[in-house]
């Protein structure tokens, strides 16, 4: 395998598919390397509905129309790759990448974006996999006419849970707030929902069972009461860390451990571009991170172009 390129775009997720498929059709090499499947965080959407041009689908379906169309242009995409490094250090850019060897590029996008983030709890690793979840893609359908707990209040978790009760009989929404920081729109679709019953104000305290997941344990913020939950499965749906760690002390990031750039998505290092989910912003959505994608992509062939002028 060829291992000079043009790019080299660290994660298949919508940034990093849709800067392959610009740089790409731009005649440029490209590398793209995941450590998973691509797709990144939208292979755990059960249900996509907001990006534009695209009728209410799966993420995964998504992901697949994406890496086949950067394919079509002729990205290169290794997956089940992880980057465990890059150098720098020289105009010639390495990253190295785990069973694969070295590969260099003249410009880098970095595009790792993030997973789900842990309640932290040593109870939770205990039933990760035997009825705790973080994706209801994945797991939703193992859960048919059973009751489950969905943890968290932001978009992502109300929309989630509303897809969970195509599969569960019972979807119990606990929030650590009063309040969902959700939009109006998708508290409303969940609580017309009939499936859906909502724990408001608490704590996780504890997860319990014999040889999976029985019983969620919350207490109330106020009082301290604490309430036993059934439930054969739990989701957690409370945000997300960065996937950065291998760029510490290279790149430029804030105290979360997300990259910094300017708005033509550039590092603190020329020809190195950040896109997606792992950039200080705000939101973080598909479309959000499908347009960091072109940006990065659009500046990484202006920076090859004026490098090879001078
Ligand atoms: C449950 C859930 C539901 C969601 N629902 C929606 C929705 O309905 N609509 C919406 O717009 N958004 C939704 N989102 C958010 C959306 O999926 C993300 O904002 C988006 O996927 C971020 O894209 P990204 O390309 O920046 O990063 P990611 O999607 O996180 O992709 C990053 C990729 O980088 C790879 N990677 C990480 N580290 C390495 C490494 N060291 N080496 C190589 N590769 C690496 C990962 O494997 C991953 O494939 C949802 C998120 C979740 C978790």
């Amino acid at each position: 395998m060829n291992n000079k390129y043009d790019v080299i775009v660290l994660g298949a997720g919508p940034a990093g598919l849709t800067a392959g498929i610009y740089m790409s059709r731009a005649r440029l090499s490209v590398l793209i390397v995941d450590s998973g499947t691509a797709g990144g965080q939208m292979v755990m959407s059960y249900t996509v509905a907001n990006y534009p041009g695209v009728e209410t689908t799966s993420g995964w379906n998504i992901s697949q129309t994406m890496l086949s169309q950067a394919k079509s242009f002729g990205c290169k995409v290794l997956t089940q790759s992880p980057v465990l490094s890059i150098d720098l250090s020289s105009e010639l850019k390495s990253v190295e990448v785990e069973d694969e060897g070295t590969f260099h590029a003249g410009a880098i996008i970095l595009a790792t974006g993030g997973v789900p983030r842990e309640l932290g709890m040593k109870s939770e690793q205990q039933y990760k996999g035997i009825g705790i979840s973080y994706c209801a893609t994945c797991d939703g359908d193992f859960f048919t006419d059973k009751e489950i707990v969905a943890i968290g209040g932001g978009n992502s978790a109300l929309e989630e849970s509303v897809g969970l009760t195509k599969y569960a009989s019972k979807v119990t929404i606990v929030h650590e707030f009063d309040h969902f920081q959700a939009q109006p729109w998708i508290v409303e679709e969940a609580r017309k929902n009939e499936k859906i019953h909502f724990i408001m104000a608490q704590d996780i305290v504890d997860f319990t069972g014999d040889e999976h997941l029985e019983k969620v344990i919350v207490a109330s913020k106020a009082t301290g009461e604490k309430t036993e939950i059934p439930a054969v499965g739990c989701f957690i749906f409370i945000g997300y860390v960065p996937n950065t760690g291998i760029f510490q002390g290279i790149i430029n990031m804030n105290e979360r451990g997300e990259i910094l750039t300017d708005q033509l998505m550039q590092t603190n290092v020329p020809g190195v571009f950040a896109a997606g989910d792992l950039r200080e912003k705000r939101y973080r959505q598909i479309t959000t991170s499908v347009a960091d994608g072109t940006i990065a992509a659009l500046s990484a062939i202006d920076f090859l172009q004026q490098k090879s002028i001078n």
